[in-house]
């Protein structure tokens, strides 16, 4: 299918100063989690979405200076040259789908302690620590600026060296640059303090120093929030926004336009739906002739036409949908409408951030896996046997695993006892405000029409005779959980039922189903997520009276994480519903509830007439167990593999769901190492942890390079030896082929160690190593296979380091050199399982260099 020509209009190009995106899908600076900790996850999960059809790729802030300083929240950085190598990584790939990269420089002023730097924070005046730290600010003298002034332009160089072409100037969501900008914080008395232009003299300042450092390459950006404050939603109170914006209106090439409202700008879809920002936006436009760029969650092309159309914006910024859907724009260029997997608002992707581990998603488990599992997003590793599955449950696990397994070409057949697909999802779905949620469900429902080999049969309850009578090679049970009664007291599950009564208590489950209670309701959440507020809301509309009690010390605890705690709480207050905070529920006897608080252990009762809790859930594993009984208890006793994913292996997140179901896909019939299953991207200490760390990169890099020329040399002797000891002619054949990339990327590192005069070992003794290497190799070709299979897949990360070590023109060199790894491991994996045409990538490789 070819493109609606309605949507042209979003594939047209548009200049950013000196360079210009290819369309005007703009993925704006968003955290992952990842930052300068995980920078080869980082760059993969990028490239992907340049992949996918965006025209430019943004990082998240970037630190230009360590007084700047942002951990447990992982920032990226730009403080030295080997964070140019590190961004390299992202924009070399980045560039290779002709996307455009860009670069936030970021000072975090009174939001940030510098709790790992321990250098004192800056900010305009000696300010509390806005992030809740027990640290203030220095306030900055002329020096400070003077240094800050230099510090950016630094960064910015260094953005433009590791390729950028966008280099962003960010004076927006508290951090130092707003401070300057706002009336209210901006106490200074000098020239930067006061009137209006002296207050963005500090902004201007670094446009100006940014294009003269590095706009003849790089289009420079500004961050700006068009509103003052934070109004009611919706209503915008831009203040003296408009006049500042007209100061600087031309200044820039481009203006990333925001607002002071986070939780509106990345707000959950209970609260705020797509294109939020619009009202904000009205005098923008109007006020440049430069290109402009905001958000909005925007999923539906048609909006984003309707938002170029109307003047609104230039390009359609994304953060979530291009986290849910990395190839968002390529499906709507495909004229694939139906294919994209709409983000739902949840913001557990912003929870990585806030926990300091990589980004996930709920819609797309594959985000954040694309390096350190291989994972795609669009594409699956297909099936070697196009063997049979039976999925039993069609919640988010069942049905995400139905839908990875249908991708890679298994026969599916999917069963669920209810009436319609989704399990938890419609049920959730109906609670107020949580219809996106639904999106889980809808775009893998929408998925399985285009795939004739997954069957879904509802209203399709199976026990374990049916499913044994069913005859499938593979069994996945995704069959959930429930709800409890009970609640968890540190120990274990205790009722709350009082001695010698039998109350009704209900539990979310009960709500879900439709049964509301009649009188005062006391909501026990124990869970502290979303679910307690939403049930307490859903009570509340039929007009009963509703108390939240929680044992934690605010509402929806863990909603912090998901930046809609905040939220929650002012829309409960909002609605009348009571709370009880740090209350434990002990015990309900049908009209009074005992609640304990948690500090002093003084007890009070409220009257109610019901309660419903909200606490932990049971997994609904008795299929499984009914299964595993016809084998005695032992798995390997039945006709079929099995097993459990999802809610009914462990309760959780549905992201966790979609996660298992996913996992399961993609590793049913692989190998799969459990001693050791994922890379792992971590501060690489070197070959020898003492000594190197002292060296400078550049001799680390020599000395590397060095020792990896010797390996290859090496290696095609060993292998060669290897293959003198072989009877198999098969076997001989395939060992000599390693020996020949061996010797093939031996070649292609040769002139690097000429380039810098290093001279290795006499080839002799080189070879002569080798072959008596070989002497250790096992002599079973199974076990050989599995031991290299075992250690390979770390030389891939060595030379991966290689190249970051790398200067840039020596990259395509050890690009090379890094693939002749991942073809060895990828024919070790094929062998191990048997595939007939396991030297396919060798031979590809031996052909063109590549994977
Ligand atoms: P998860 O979050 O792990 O995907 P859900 O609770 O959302 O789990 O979904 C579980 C689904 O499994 C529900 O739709 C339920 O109807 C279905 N289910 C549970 N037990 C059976 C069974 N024995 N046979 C068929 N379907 C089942
Ligand atoms: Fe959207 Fe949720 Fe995925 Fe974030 S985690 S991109 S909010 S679906």
């Amino acid at each position: 299918m070819s493109r609606d020509p309605r949507y042209d209009v979003l594939f047209e190009p548009l200049q950013i100063g000196p360079v210009t995106a290819k369309n005007r899908f703009y993925q704006v600076p968003h955290c992952t989690g990842m930052g300068h900790l995980r920078p080869q996850m980082l760059a993969e999960m990028r490239a992907t979405k340049a992949e996918g059809g965006w025209g430019v790729i943004c990082t998240e802030y970037n630190s230009i200076h360590p007084t700047s300083d942002d951990l447990p929240h992982p920032s990226a950085s730009l403080w030295n040259d080997s964070d140019i190598r590190a961004h390299a990584l992202m924009t070399e790939k980045v560039h290779e789908y002709g996307a455009l990269a860009g670069a936030e420089l970021w000072y975090g002023g009174a939001r940030t302690a510098n709790l790992m730097t321990r250098e004192v924070s800056m900010d305009i005046d000696s300010l509390p620590n806005l992030a809740g730290h027990p640290y203030q600010t220095r306030a900055m003298d002329k020096q400070d600026i003077r240094n800050l002034r230099r510090w950016h332009r630094n960064a910015a160089l260094r953005a433009r060296d590791a390729g950028f072409d966008i280099v962003y100037v960010y004076a927006t969501h508290t951090y130092l640059l707003s401070n300057f900008l706002n009336p209210q914080t901006n106490t200074r008395m000098d020239e930067y303090g006061g009137s209006l232009e002296n207050r963005i003299r500090l902004v201007r300042e670094l446009i100006e120093e940014t294009k003269d450092a590095v706009g003849d390459r790089c289009g420079v950006a500004v961050r700006f929030a068009a509103d003052e404050q934070i109004g009611e939603d919706g209503v915008p109170i831009h203040g003296e926004r408009r006049d500042m914006f007209a100061l600087l209106a031309d200044l820039p090439d481009l203006w990333d336009v925001n607002i002071a409202n986070y939780s509106v700008e990345m707000g959950v879809s209970r609260f705020i739906k797509e294109a939020a920002l619009e009202p904000y936006m009205d005098f923008v436009k109007s006020q440049t002739k430069k290109p402009v760029v905001t958000v909005g969650r925007f999923t539906s092309p048609d909006t984003m036409v309707s938002q170029i159309r109307r003047g609104i914006t230039d390009f359609i910024g994304a953060a979530r949908p291009s986290i849910a859907d990395p190839f968002l724009p390529k499906k709507i260029e495909e004229g694939r409408l139906e294919d994209i997997r709409e983000c739902i608002g949840c913001n557990v992707c912003y929870s990585g951030d806030s926990l300091s581990v990589p980004i996930r998603c709920t819609q797309n488990p594959t985000m954040g896996e694309e390096w350190r599992k291989g994972w795609h997003p669009e594409r699956m590793n297909p099936s070697r046997s196009g063997a049979s599955v039976l999925v039993v449950g069609a919640g988010p696990a069942g049905l995400e695993a139905a839908h990875a397994l249908g991708k890679r070409g298994y026969q599916v057949t999917l069963a669920d006892a209810g009436r319609e697909l989704g399990g938890r999802l419609p049920r959730e779905a109906a609670l107020p405000g949580m219809n996106e949620y639904i999106r889980v469900r809808d775009y893998r429902a929408q998925q399985f029409h285009k795939m004739p080999n997954v069957q879904v049969f509802l209203e399709s309850p199976m026990t374990a005779r049916d499913v044994l009578e069913f005859g499938a090679d593979h069994v996945a049970l995704a069959t959930g959980a429930r709800w409890r009664k009970e609640r968890f007291d540190g120990q274990v599950y205790v009722s709350v039922a009082a001695p010698d009564t039998t109350p009704e208590i209900l539990t979310a489950d009960d709500i879900m189903d439709g049964k509301l209670p009649s009188g005062p309701t006391l909501v026990y959440d124990a869970d502290s997520y979303y679910m307690g507020g939403v049930i307490a809301e859903k009570i509340k509309a039929a007009g009963t009276k509703v108390t939240l009690c929680t044992p934690a010390e605010v509402v929806s605890q863990w909603a912090g994480k998901t930046a809609e705690r905040w939220r929650i709480r002012t829309h409960l207050m909002r609605l009348g519903i009571g709370l009880e905070l740090s209350q434990t529920l002990t015990s309900f006897d049908g009209s009074n509830a005992t609640l304990v608080c948690r500090f002093t252990g003084s007890e009070k009762t409220i009257a109610v007439a019901s309660v419903v809790m909200v606490t932990q859930r049971a997994p609904n594993d008795s299929l499984y167990h009914d299964i595993l009984a016809i084998g005695d208890g032992k798995r390997d006793r039945l006709p079929f593999t099995l097993t459990r994913i999802g809610d009914c292996e462990a309760p959780a997140i549905i992201a966790a769901a979609t996660y298992a179901g996913h996992r399961y896909a993609c590793e049913l019939e692989e190998a799969v190492d459990i001693d050791d299953p994922l890379k792992h991207d971590r501060v690489d200490v070197g070959a020898e942890a003492q000594g190197t760390a002292d060296k400078s990169n550049a001799d680390k890099y020599a000395e590397t390079l060095l020792r990896y020329y010797e390996e290859e040399i090496e290696g095609e002797a060993y292998f060669a030896r290897i293959a003198e000891r072989m009877t198999d002619t098969a076997h001989q054949e395939k060992m000599m082929l390693l020996a020949g990339v061996e010797a093939y990327t031996a070649a292609v590192m040769r002139p690097l160690l000429d380039k810098y005069g290093l001279t290795p070992r006499s080839e002799e003794d080189l070879r002569a190593a080798g072959r008596a290497q070989a002497a250790n190799a096992h002599g079973d070709w199974r076990v050989l296979i599995g031991n290299m299979k075992n250690t390979y897949s770390a030389y891939i990360t060595a030379f991966e380091r290689l190249e970051a070590l790398a200067p840039v023109e020596d990259r395509p060199a050890l690009k090379i050199a890094t693939a002749h790894e991942v073809v060895a491991v990828e024919f070790l994996n094929r062998e191990a399982a048997n595939d007939p045409d396991s030297t396919a990538p060798l031979h590809h490789f031996l052909k063109t260099g590549t994977t």
